[in-house]
């Protein structure tokens, strides 16, 4: 039986970020209706936690929506990531807190943080036309010192921003070029506050494009994850994403948006014949 990975997101502070990531209701310059707070509390994360182990869930990302890490970015996340493990240990931890140095890494890898997700988002060539705060390289560099320093790394993009069918080969093969262990696709969920107004993509076209990534980032990649935007792009054609090669998904909500009611997920992960991936299933634990 072929089983599917589930991973659950906890958004720890939310809608703080400086940048202008033209896709991004987090950033404070478009001004989103979202919720927005700097620390959430340990005791809610915790809970959060919990109950995605009890959902099926294996990982468990603590993002913060900020460029990148600072020392008090830092000390949170770690203090976070000891809580966590010290009531949920079958959890594999996942940090999402954007760019980051070894040292950094180092600290969150020593903290019990098992993976690290940062993605690349685009290819190097359309990411100025949706940022102009930062560049593309500066994301690659992290996601080469997540290697350098031995946690697994998670990168992936999101379809969908207006690029060109050449961005998108572009953005999985420098994917490719990092060796990660899973990639999330992200589909664009918009949002009347966001200035990018792109055409809406088909299912079929979504569809043709997890078999592309597949396609293109080839067998060792352990997990293809569709990720945000999921609801919004499939509606019930959501059935057919893992006849095009993906493997994993996002449970429960995403980061600003609400995914569908879980039991939903599991309904369908049945009627497919799938199992729930755990920790002996992974190929590379
Ligand atoms: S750096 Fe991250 S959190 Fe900030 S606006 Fe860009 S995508 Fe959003």
């Amino acid at each position: 039986m072929e089983k599917i990975f589930l991973c659950a997101i906890s958004n720890i502070n939310s809608g703080t970020c400086n940048e202008d990531c033209k896709f991004c209701s987090q950033s404070v310059k478009f001004k989103a209706d979202i919720e927005r707070y700097k620390q959430k509390p340990i005791v809610d994360i915790v809970d959060e936690a919990k109950t995605a182990y009890s959902n099926g869930a294996l990982g468990f990302c603590l993002v913060t929506a900020n460029k990148g890490i600072d020392d008090k970015i830092l000390n949170f996340v770690c203090d976070v990531a000891k809580a966590v493990t010290k009531e949920v240990p079958q959890l594999r931890l996942i940090a999402c807190n954007g760019t980051a140095s070894v040292s950094q890494l180092q600290t969150l890898k020593d903290a019990g943080i098992k993976a690290y997700n940062h993605n690349l988002e685009t290819s190097e060539n359309f990411y100025k036309e949706i940022c102009t705060t930062h560049p593309w390289s500066e994301r690659y560099e992290t996601c080469q010192n997540v290697n350098k320093v031995g946690l697994k790394l998670i990168t992936g993009g999101i379809f969908g921003l207006g690029e060109s069918d050449e961005d998108r080969v572009s953005m999985l093969e420098s994917i490719k070029s990092l060796n990660p262990t899973s990639v999330p696709l992200n589909f664009f969920h918009p949002n009347p506050a966001l200035p990018l107004k792109p055409k809406k993509l088909g299912v079929d076209e979504a569809l043709s494009l997890i078999r592309i990534s597949k396609e293109i980032l080839g067998d060792d990649i352990e997990r293809l994850m569709v990720a945000g935007g999921r609801e919004i792009t499939f509606g019930d054609r959501q059935d057919e994403i893992f006849e095009y090669g993906a493997n994993s998904i996002v449970i429960g909500n995403y980061l600003t948006t609400s995914g569908r009611d879980k039991s939903k997920d599991y309904e369908m992960l049945e009627r497919l014949g799938f199992g729930v991936a755990t920790s002996k299933d992974l190929k590379n634990a």
